[in-house]
């Protein structure tokens, strides 16, 4: 099965992909996740797109459509997908479907998390991951059960990331609006869209997540 999560910054997309990874061995293909590491371990792509991202504005269709061709080949056919922060453009969109068909995948279900905007500043600014695992967490919305220890591998490193503070978070926002939300209608037509709302309880969107998907699975 292949997935995309599609929503703004800080709607959920991150926490209910590790969540579908724990359900259902689906593995997580996060563009933010790939270019952050390409910052860190300074590579030609990461050196390009460290400014970008630090603006909050969106890196080219080029570099994040081949990050994404490299780990699908990378991970091999058996494997479910889920697609969280991509794509993000209608040429994005185009180029998905391209490397899907190249692989003989094809989309399956769009789930949009409907959020309200006002809340998405909130939750960005509280948003941080365990270091070693890097599973999220939130200073309001989900602590770690013990405060200061990471759940389950026990670690006690933290990190935020740079690019998380309200001035970024709005131009994030306003590259959302115009370039992302336009290339529902793509999917609207191909009647694979479930909307979810966003602004309610994690435990509750991910029923919601796997109520959609599950639907359309015994059909
Ligand atoms: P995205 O990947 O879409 O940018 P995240 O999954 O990282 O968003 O979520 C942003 C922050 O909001 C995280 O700190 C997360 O813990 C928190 N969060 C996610 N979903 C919810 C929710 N339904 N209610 C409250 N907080 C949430
Ligand atoms: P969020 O979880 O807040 O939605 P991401 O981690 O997905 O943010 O992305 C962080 C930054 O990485 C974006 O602001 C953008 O600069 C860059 N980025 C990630 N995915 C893409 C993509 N598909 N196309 C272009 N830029 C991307």
């Amino acid at each position: 099965m292949n997935i995309i999560l599609l929503g703004p910054p800080g709607a959920g997309k991150g926490t209910q992909a590790q969540r579908l990874v724990e359900h259902y061995g689906m593995r997580q293909l996060s563009t933010g996740d790939m270019l952050r590491a390409a910052v860190k371990a300074g590579t030609p792509v990461g050196l390009q797109a460290k400014a970008v991202m630090e603006r909050g504005e969106l890196v080219s269709d080029e570099i994040v459509s081949a990050l994404i061709g490299e780990e699908l080949d990378a991970m091999g056919s058996g494997v479910g997908a889920i697609f969280d922060g991509y794509p993000r453009t209608e040429a994005q969109s185009a180029s998905l479907d391209d490397i899907l068909a190249a692989r003989g995948r094809k989309l399956d279900h769009v789930i949009e998390l409907v959020v309200d905007e006002d809340a998405l500043v909130e939750r960005i600014t509280g948003r941080f991951t365990c270091a070693q695992c890097g599973k999220g967490y939130h200073d309001k919305f989900e602590q770690p059960r013990q405060v200061g220890v990471r759940d389950k591998c026990g670690s006690t490193e933290f990190k935020r990331r740079p690019d998380d503070n309200e001035a970024t978070v709005r131009t994030r926002m306003a590259e959302y609006r115009a370039k992302t939300a336009p290339i529902l209608p793509i999917y609207e037509a191909r009647g694979i869209v479930a909307r979810v709302d966003g602004m309610a309880e994690m435990d509750h969107v991910t029923a919601a997540i796997e109520s959609a998907i599950g639907q359309k699975v015994t059909h």
